[in-house]
């Protein structure tokens, strides 16, 4: 026997064949290669069948101390016994108990794979409370899935024991196994050997097939004479002693990949004559309708070994060019995405150049436009303030003439870093052209503009420029024009122009000053024309 399962007639056969579906069915090679995982092994495990099918199986299963634990587990099933192992689940916290069987494609050939299935012991003494009285039926089971599990070229003698099995069970004479074959179903295990390879139409008006379309059990005749009294029990009546007839579908419970589709019909058991000539009653149907499951849980894992076995080869050569394609397309993306963090960075170095002062390194005149015009329209709109600096370096000209161009170059730099300093963040500086600064005093009223225009200027007063005495004041000096949004202003080049013409006049007045156009004082003696009480920089 290859799969060993006697002697326990405790949870494995019964949670193996009962809920396979929620435990992990696991196929490795001798060679430690996993073949197939099942999807409640990917649940069990969080980790995808396409991730783990080909690779060793400590990646899939968190096996630790591999290779000796593998060892002592191959070990054990060569010699035909089955090995036990707890393993962590993917939830933190759980145990996943192991059973290794070693798959054998016949009695005497040699052990090709080894079948691991798993499930979740976390709550298993809870589950063993709930069974200890369902030992009895677990036992039977334990027989029945025995009889199945094992060496799929020798499926039909099991499926004949499979039958006398149920045979003695139920407490009848007779038996008969059936599958779905195309548009027939045959016979496939039978206590009358006879009858072994026998078809009907799936269309045929018994009442196997009848199960088979319906996919729910019947008794024949129907004691309460429905239409399963109207079926013929078929061939299969043939050397019977009576028309008593039972017949339940077997229907595939998983979603096994390469087999079937869960609630699928695949075939159906009959059984015939009870031994004391009785009715088959509804006890009857619920005894043998539970065996059936076992039975076709049993049917679904033999198909699953012949497929896999049958596929193996396709499936490992498909599923490395599908490695090689993934390799090459991450590969690819990766080169794609380099380029194009690449361009980005391009873009954003020729967005910024754009709008940057070479030598300043400040924004240059199209970035300032372009704010003032946006800032502008957010004023026109919600009715912020709004102030406009304008800034000039007094008897530059002479300052070139004195100390050549790079060090004016150096003067504009310095004053670059001067008006960022004096200026809050939110406001805009911008070289505006020359050695003359601009800067957006966003939510800036008239009287505060002047306030950071006296500082612009008090700080430039108080910085160190290489031989600024030499300049015609005794010092390299700033001139500051200041406007505000509104009044008589109503677009971007009003308000530069009114800033200019406050320039104008500060230089007018001596330089090294602030002016600013104050509309509301355009009646009053002071024309309109204001400039900041003297204060400490
Ligand atoms: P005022 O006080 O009336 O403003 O006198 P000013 O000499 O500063 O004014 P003017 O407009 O006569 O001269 C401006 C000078 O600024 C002329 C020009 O050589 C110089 N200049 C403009 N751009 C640059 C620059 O990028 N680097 C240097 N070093 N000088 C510059
Ligand atoms: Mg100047
Ligand atoms: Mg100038």
């Amino acid at each position: 026997m290859t799969v060993e399962i006697h002697g326990d007639p405790g949870l494995d056969t019964l949670t193996i064949i009962a809920s396979l579906g929620d435990q992990a069915l696991v196929v490795v090679d001798l060679d430690r290669a996993i073949r197939y995982f099942s999807p409640g092994a990917e649940f069990l495990h969080g980790r995808r069948a396409g991730e783990v099918i080909g690779r060793p199986i400590e990646t899939a299963l968190a096996m630790t101390e591999v290779p000796q634990t593998f060892q002592a587990l191959t070990t054990a099933v060569l010699d035909d016994n089955r090995y036990e192992l707890d393993l962590p689940g993917r939830r933190p916290g759980t145990v996943l108990r192991y059973t290794f069987y070693p798959f054998r494609r016949t009695e005497s050939g040699s052990v090709e794979a080894i079948v691991g299935i798993g499930r979740d012991i976390t709550y298993q003494s809870r589950l063993e409370v709930d069974l200890t009285g369902h030992l009895q039926a677990a036992a039977l089971k334990n027989e029945l899935t025995s009889a199945l599990i094992m060496p799929a070229a020798e499926f039909v003698q099991k499926l004949n024991r499979v039958a006398h099995i149920l045979c003695q069970e139920l407490e009848v004479h007779h038996c008969s196994i059936m599958l779905v074959r195309g548009d027939d179903i045959e016979v496939i295990g039978a206590t009358n050997s006879k009858l072994i390879g026998q078809t009907q139409p799936l269309n045929s008006a018994t009442v196997s097939a009848e199960v088979m379309r319906t996919g729910e059990g019947l008794i024949h005749p129907d004691p309460r004479g429905g239409p399963a009294s109207s079926l013929l029990t078929g061939g299969l009546l043939a050397g019977h002693h009576s028309e008593s007839f039972l017949c339940v579908p077997l229907i595939n419970r998983y979603e096994v990949p390469l087999v079937g589709t869960r609630g699928q019909v695949v075939g159906v058991i009959n059984l015939n004559d009870k031994l004391g000539g009785q009715k088959f009653t509804d006890r009857d149907m619920a005894k043998i309708t539970e065996m059936a499951e076992t039975v076709s849980g049993a049917l679904i894992l033999n198909l699953l070994f012949e497929q896999l076995k049958s596929s193996h080869t396709e499936l490992l050569g498909a599923y490395e060019s599908v490695n090689r394609l993934v390799a090459q397309v991450t590969g690819r993306n990766q080169e794609l995405e380099e380029t194009r963090r690449m361009l980005e960075q391009a873009k954003n170095k020729l967005l910024q150049m754009s709008v940057t002062d070479d030598l300043t390194q400040i924004h240059n005149y199209r970035y300032f436009r372009e704010a003032l015009e946006a800032e502008i329209k957010r004023v026109k709109r919600y009715g912020t303030p709004l102030s406009l600096l304008m800034v000039d370096i007094d008897h530059f000209k002479h300052y070139n003439d004195a100390n050549g161009h790079l060090a004016g170059d150096e003067v504009l730099k310095k004053l670059a870093r001067i008006l960022e300093e004096t200026t809050r963040t939110t406001d805009v500086v911008a070289r505006y052209g020359g050695e003359e600064f601009a800067v957006i005093l966003l939510e800036t009223e008239i009287e505060e503009a002047l306030r950071i225009a006296a500082r612009v200027r008090a700080a430039v007063e108080a910085a160190d420029f290489p031989n600024k005495d030499n300049q015609p004041l005794g010092n390299l000096t700033v001139s500051v024009g200041v406007a505000d949004f509104g009044g008589s202003t109503d677009s971007y080049k009003e308000l530069i122009h009114t800033a200019d013409q406050a320039l104008y006049a500060a230089k007018h007045r001596g330089r090294n000053r602030v002016v600013a156009y104050d509309a509301r004082l355009i009646d009053s003696a002071a024309a309109g024309w204001v400039e900041p009480a003297p204060q400490e920089g």
